[in-house]
């Protein structure tokens, strides 16, 4: 029987001509160089593969690209439902003409930095409430946090379209109790007359409560109501939710000149 070396001379030849390092080298190289599928994100560095190769003592090891990072908050941010607003709604474009706006803004950067729980802004129709939520929930997703949007009104609508027992809404409400950030967007707004019905409370109160026995969990709620116009739509469910905000229960009240000026937690009391 012939050996490896008879039967294939040139394998030989090549082995003797290289050494292991070189080899290891030229490997590195042609992996580096190769053009990889992964799309949504041109990189140079991985030419789309998320990977990097390096030599490390004499073996060869595959590290992830930075690039990576990007590609999963791109994924995040597709997955929570809010791709359209987070391009116009940025802390940056967000107006700080006047101080209760600047206020707002402090707060809102301050439970970034805080890396709060809840935070809530209750009040004034169009002033900026979507608008700072969806600017700290960037931000969040932008720490690689999975993320959930509801906008109330669409999605209870949705919720209660079909059975409580079935497997669609057993899978939509079980996603709202355990994604890290929920935002919850104008909650208990109804057509112009007309209270939130048992079942929009319960659904509420069911999320709501999981989450608030889930002390990691992050949600952030805006709201045409007050803190004391959710207390009398449900108690159990305002006072939860003033409770978890703390320092971040943010309201907003007209005054007798059609400003808003923004009223904080310890003007829970005197709000007619
Ligand atoms: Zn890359």
């Amino acid at each position: 029987m012939k050996s490896i070396q008879e039967s294939c001379p040139d394998l030989l030849r090549t082995n003797r001509l290289s050494s292991p390092k070189t080899s290891l080298e030229v490997q590195v190289q042609r992996y580096n160089e190769e053009e990889g599928t992964l799309k949504g994100n041109d990189c140079s560095l991985c030419k789309n593969k998320g990977y990097i190769m390096i030599l490390d003592e004499g073996y060869t090891a595959l590290q992830p690209c930075e690039c990576q990072k990007n590609r999963q908050n791109k994924v995040i941010i597709e997955r929570s439902g809010m791709k359209g607003l987070i391009a116009d709604y940025t802390f940056e474009n967000f107006n700080t003409k006047e101080m209760w706006q600047r206020i707002i803004k402090e707060k809102a950067q301050a439970f970034i930095l805080d890396q709060g729980h809840w935070f809530f802004i209750g009040g004034q129709v169009g002033s900026g409430k979507t608008h700072i939520c969806t600017a700290i929930v960037n931000e969040l997703m932008n720490q690689g946090k999975e993320t959930l949007y509801m906008l109330w009104r669409n999605e209870i609508v949705k919720l209660k379209a079909n059975s409580m027992e079935g497997p669609e809404y057993q899978k939509t409400i079980q996603a709202y109790k355990i994604v890290k950030v929920l935002y919850i967007d104008d909650l208990f707004k109804t057509e112009k007359g007309k209270s939130p019905t048992t079942a929009d409370i319960n659904i509420v109160f069911e999320i709501l409560n999981t989450r608030y026995q889930n002390r990691n969990l992050i949600t952030i709620i805006s709201s045409e109501k007050n803190i004391k116009e959710l207390i009398a739509i449900d108690e159990a469910i305002g006072s939860r939710i003033f409770e978890m905000a703390g320092d971040y229960c943010v309201q907003i009240k007209n005054n007798d000149r059609m400003n808003m000026r923004m009223r904080e937690r310890n003007l829970y009391e005197q709000i007619p």
